[in-house]
């Protein structure tokens, strides 16, 4: 594949993409600095290049989809990491997601069942220097039991019901966030561990995501 390079006229573009998030409602300043720095359009076919900075989710291929801009600052924002923590990542797509938390000076393990979209976001986050995010082909259900506990746990596909596996990985007054819900639309869900079995639960706004399916695709 061709490198493509971050220009001025990128940035340019990346700042008006940051306009548009913090009229959607993201204060946040450091999730908004984030999402100024990660340059989108290396996460896309020369082709599509256009597409970037539009605020939209947009075909990654095996069916699947980098997540909208405003949904990745909503979720980054609704996580309140702190620099240093572990953070699990379910549906690692094409490593966008990852790399705005990476740049909230996290430290990223990002799991994907599709080896030929986790090889290729490997790749990419490599190119780009993002050190402290790890790529896993895996199973997301089965979470990284080596790894475990995380301080948060961010799932970037819809499930059906809550995975029990992952709130295990979690640590006491750690945080999971998901998109909980059918096909056609799901409510995004906080999950705060207060103890070894007890949990709060919050809902927040509606969005659309691929599913979370069980498995591995070789
Ligand atoms: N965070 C991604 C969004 C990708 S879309 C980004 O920033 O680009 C959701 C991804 O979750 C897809 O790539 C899909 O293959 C993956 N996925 C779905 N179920 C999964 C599971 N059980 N384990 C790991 N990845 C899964």
């Amino acid at each position: 594949m061709m490198f493509q390079t971050d220009t001025y006229r990128h940035k340019g573009m990346r700042n008006k993409l940051v306009e548009i998030v913090e009229r959607k409602g993201i204060t946040n300043k450091k999730v908004l600095e984030a999402i100024g720095k990660v340059p989108r359009h290396l996460f896309f076919d020369p082709a599509f290049l256009d597409h970037a900075y539009e605020d939209k989710a947009f075909q990654i291929g095996e069916g699947q989809t980098i997540s909208q801009p405003f949904t990745v600052a909503y979720m980054t924002e609704w996580l309140e990491t702190q620099p240093g923590m572990k953070v699990l990542e379910v549906g690692t797509g094409s490593g966008y997601q990852a790399c705005v938390l990476s740049e909230m000076g996290v430290k990223v393990f990002s799991i994907e069942r599709f080896r030929a979209l986790q090889e290729k976001a490997k790749k990419m986050l490599h190119k780009l220097g993002y050190i402290n995010i790890k790529t896993f082909f895996g199973d997301g259900y089965a979470g990284l039991p080596a790894y475990a506990p995380f301080d948060r746990i961010i799932i970037t596909a819809a499930a059906t019901e809550i995975p029990q596996l992952l709130l295990k990985q979690l640590k006491i007054g750690g945080i999971m966030i998901l998109p909980l819900g059918n096909d056609e639309n799901q409510t995004m869900i906080r999950m705060t561990k207060t103890s070894n079995n007890d949990f709060k639960k919050e809902a927040g706004e509606g969005f659309r995501f691929v599913p979370m399916l069980p498995g591995k695709v070789h």
